[in-house]
């Protein structure tokens, strides 16, 4: 028995997914996007306002130790979530952008040469690929591209063939926004590590639908977001093994990352704080962790068993729809689906879509190279989360019926 067999009660616990958009229920496939907040997290950050409304870590007033206790029990429920080997490892950022700038410019660009190479893959975000683009210009590195297929999964293979000697860092998507495929992330760290090479997990698509544990990969650095996990915007981490937090100078300087600061020398508090200057998204992070208590409490496994279920309803669905094209066929894949039709574009599609109450993403979803891989400027993406059903599968097949014979 699991609280996802009644999913009208779950449902309604999310209240946008009641709202009605141009007359029609809607239905929400812009998961991969941001995903919908419950009254659990609305209700923390509101209730931090309220209630606790502090600064963190510098009063000794009831309220500020109040706040401070949410903050910091926030990072230990992050921390077990996702099976960091101690709560020191969570550095709180504003998402996974800020978390692999964090990498490149604290962790690599000091030690990286002319010549370096960092490994990326083709499907990755842009957050994983124009940090290191920047910080190999300046040092004259090169970020190389490691293979996909036409299935849109990963040439393991040719990856590990890419690693050698001048490879500073493998980083690699965990599971791909733009295509719904799963990486098999736990044989590329192990390949990396065997020859020395550090590898950065980019887990923003992968920790809202799936039990991660980040101990267990071993990966050295592993980031992710909070909006696409049931939390505010203006929140994620990066999850990084102490050994190299200890010995990463800070990336950004100000408040609260310091021990005692001098006109002649600053020293710099310990890891996570060393990492976190000034006065942080207090009520977002008060929010990841009540968003991280109202998933375990649904249970992962739970979640993934149902989104299995949508992605195969969804996958024989679109399979009914003359001239839809899948783009990104991978067997191990979350229910995420990207695709263009023939004759209409994806943006004409989305907007019609909107009109029948269906929200869905189109256009390049920040993977150009993934978009140039597959010879198409634009797809529409349709990314389920739990709390959508087999109902508004139907609904949105429907939609899509409806829309081509317009554009038609
Ligand atoms: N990586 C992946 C796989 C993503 O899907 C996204 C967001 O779309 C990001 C990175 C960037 O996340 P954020 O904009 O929250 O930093």
């Amino acid at each position: 028995m699991s609280r996802l067999d009644d999913i009208a009660a779950i449902r309604a616990e999310f209240p946008q997914l009641s709202r009605l958009i141009h007359g029609k229920p809607l239905v929400y496939f812009d998961n991969a996007n941001t995903a919908q907040k419950p009254r659990a997290v609305i209700d923390a950050v509101s209730g931090y306002f309220t209630e606790h409304n502090a600064n963190v870590a510098r009063a000794v007033h009831t309220l500020g130790e109040e706040a401070t206790s949410l903050y910091e029990a926030a990072r230990d429920k992050l921390a077990r979530f996702v099976g960091a080997r101690s709560r020191e490892e969570v550095v709180f950022t504003r998402g996974t952008t800020e978390s692999v700038n964090l990498v490149a410019y604290s962790f690599l660009r000091p030690t990286l040469k002319p010549g370096d190479e960092i490994l990326v893959s083709r499907m990755e975000h842009h957050a994983n690929i124009v940090p290191w683009q920047l910080i190999a210009a300046e040092t004259g590195a090169r970020v190389v591209p490691a293979p996909i297929t036409d299935t849109g999964e990963l040439d393991v293979e040719g990856t590990v063939a890419l690693m050698n000697e001048r490879t500073q860092l493998v980083g690699l998507v965990h599971v791909s926004n733009a295509l719904g495929t799963i990486n098999p992330v736990a044989t590329i760290i192990a390949a990396a590590k065997a020859r020395g090479i550090p590898s950065l997990i980019d887990g923003s698509q992968a920790v809202p639908h799936f039990k991660v544990d980040v101990a267990a990969l071993d990966c050295d650095f592993y980031v992710l977001t909070g909006h696409k996990l049931f939390a505010p915007t203006g929140t994620g981490a990066l999850i990084a093994k102490r050994e190299h937090l200890d010995a990463m100078p800070p990336f950004m300087g100000g408040g609260e990352m310091i021990r005692r600061v001098s006109f002649e020398g600053t020293t710099f508090n310990d890891p996570p704080h060393k990492f976190e200057p000034g006065t942080p998204n207090i009520a977002g992070f008060i929010g990841l962790g009540a968003a991280v208590d109202w998933l375990e409490a649904v249970g992962m496994d739970a979640i993934a068993a149902r989104e299995a279920r949508l992605r195969d309803t969804m996958r024989a669905a679109l399979g009914e729809v003359d001239g839809l094209r899948l783009i990104g066929t991978a067997r191990e894949r979350a229910a995420v689906f990207s695709f263009v039709v023939e004759g209409a574009h994806a943006h004409d599609l989305a907007t019609l879509l909107d009109h029948e109450g269906v929200a869905v993403r189109s256009g390049h979803h920040c993977t150009h190279p993934t978009m140039q891989f597959f010879g198409v400027p634009a797809t529409v993406r349709a990314s389920l989360s739990f709390y959508n059903t087999e109902d508004e599968i139907a609904a949105f097949v429907a939609a899509l019926a409806k829309v081509r014979r317009m554009l038609a």
